[in-house]
């Protein structure tokens, strides 16, 4: 493709240049970043913003815990056989991890105790 075609086709709503790193990507309404830009930024965003973002979900949450509870007891019920077949495969799987940073948490939790 040359540039003309290009502009054509971002006329034509085809395609987006990001307005970061101006990567080409298909024509999706309001999208301005490409995936890459996309996700730098909300994670950026979510750095900058963790504080707030934490206190509204800690609001939210006093706020709806009854009806947060309930769907995650739905949620748990529903998928019981799913999340313990997904449980024992990822123990199986990261065993020596799990170990490890069981182990880890144990000192820590034991030196701060001895402070
Ligand atoms: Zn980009």
């Amino acid at each position: 493709m040359n540039i003309e075609e290009i502009f054509e086709k971002i006329k034509n709503k085809e395609l987006t240049i990001c307005e970061t790193c101006d990567n080409i990507f298909p024509y999706v309404p309001q999208k301005k970043f490409c995936d890459e830009c996309g996700i730098a930024r909300k994670r950026k965003s979510y750095e900058e913003n963790r504080e707030k973002i934490n206190a509204r979900q800690r609001k939210y949450y006093k706020k709806n815990t009854e009806r947060y509870k309930a769907y995650q007891r739905k949620y748990r019920e529903e998928n019981r056989e799913k999340r313990l077949a997904y449980d024992r495969k990822y123990l199986a799987k990261n065993r020596e991890k799990i170990n490890a940073r069981r182990l880890a948490r144990y000192h820590a939790k034991k030196k701060q105790e001895e402070e």
